[in-house]
């Protein structure tokens, strides 16, 4: 039996086309700046991303980090979601490896930051507080959904941070999902951030690996943090052509999954006692709860689909998180509908 894997949507597998990439792909020592196909990448998201200069990182989690140390030094205060990825799901890096200290913010039901919370949390020049120096923001939002903001905000938000002296950073892993979400350039999203890391490795089905991207001269200074981090690979071509497909050819796809997460919840919502938040999922992203008539928790319940081909994400005692992607097709739609139906019925 085929899984239906709506776990993340990191599981996804290299299409066979990367691996073909992957196969053929020139090679050099990337430590030495000689890996032509690493230079391609970093070239290619820089200029998707409308910024001078990329860099080819392992993981998401190692392109925040490497932002975060290249903006600030110890003692240094970054503003961020109470919600935020960073905050919540990078092991505390900034902090314990970079001594800087975060203030978080409540994030808003979008995953934005209110700008009056940003203005009241600045700190005055003063010996007893820590500087601001960083403002991270993350589009789409993990935690609150998959949630996007527009460009619009992302003005105003730099602006407000600019006027102060700060640096903006975008943790803009599915930064993708967001631009086909408004029907907009990944570039229009980002275009007053000074750095923004977008993972090659969640919906664009690259086995491995993220992109910074910034001005020259800020990907100077986190070329040199990401050696320090143990970052510096070797012949990364081979990770990097996969990369290079997924930018070329998986970023248009992504509105294929959001019509599925639609589709989706519009199959689940049909199902007596699963509680759906109202609207549609913003992009692909379904979260979903036990209601009260359900007698067993997210746990037994995932158990059950688990039994009939189906994995999903279970984030609280009576919460689930289902991600569409691109090894999902209509079919596997239905069976996640039909396998919930089967197991709440019990
Ligand atoms: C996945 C993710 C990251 C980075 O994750 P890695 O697993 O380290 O690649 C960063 N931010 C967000 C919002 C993510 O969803």
């Amino acid at each position: 039996m085929e899984l239906i894997d709506l776990r993340s949507d990191t599981v996804t597998r290299p299409t066979p086309e990367m691996r073909a990439a992957m196969a053929q792909a020139e090679v050099g020592d990337d430590v030495y700046g000689e890996d032509p196909t690493v230079n391609r990448l970093q070239e290619l998201a820089a200029s998707m991303l409308g910024k001078q200069a990329g860099l080819f990182l392992p993981s998401g989690t190692m392109g925040n980090l490497a932002a975060v140390l290249a903006h600030c030094g110890r003692g240094d205060e970054v503003i961020l979601g109470n919600r935020s990825h960073t905050f919540l799901y990078e092991a505390g890096g900034i902090s314990a490896l970079g001594g800087v200290h975060s203030c978080q913010l409540p994030n808003q039901p979008d995953g934005s930051l209110a700008l009056e919370d940003i203005r009241a949390a600045i700190r005055a020049d003063d010996p007893h507080q820590p500087p601001t120096r960083l403002l991270c923001l993350e589009n789409t939002h993990n935690r609150c959904g998959g949630t996007y903001q527009a460009p619009e905000y992302s003005h105003e938000a730099a602006g407000l941070a600019h006027a102060h002296g700060l640096q903006v950073h975008l943790d803009g892993a599915r930064l993708f999902n967001a631009a086909a979400a408004l029907g907009r350039d990944a570039a229009a999203l980002v275009e007053p951030l000074d750095s923004v890391t977008v993972c090659l490795s969640k919906g664009l089905c690259a086995p491995v690996g993220s992109v910074l991207c910034g001005s020259k001269q800020f990907i100077g200074k986190a070329h040199r943090v990401r050696k320090m981090l143990g970052g510096g690979m070797r012949q990364a071509g081979i990770l990097a052509a996969a990369g290079i497909v997924a930018l070329e050819n998986m970023v248009h796809r992504l509105g294929e999954d959001h019509a599925r997460a639609r589709r989706l919840a519009d199959g689940l919502r049909q199902v007596e006692g699963l509680e759906l938040e109202a609207g549609a999922p913003a992009t692909n992203m379904v979260f979903l709860g036990l209601g009260p008539s359900i007698p067993m928790t997210a746990r037994q319940a995932a158990a059950g689909l688990e039994e009939r081909g189906v994995l999903v994400g279970v984030v609280g005692g009576r919460r689930f998180r289902l991600v569409t992607h691109y090894w999902v097709d209509d079919a596997g739609v239905e069976r996640a509908v039909s396998a919930f139906g089967e197991v709440v019925k019990g």
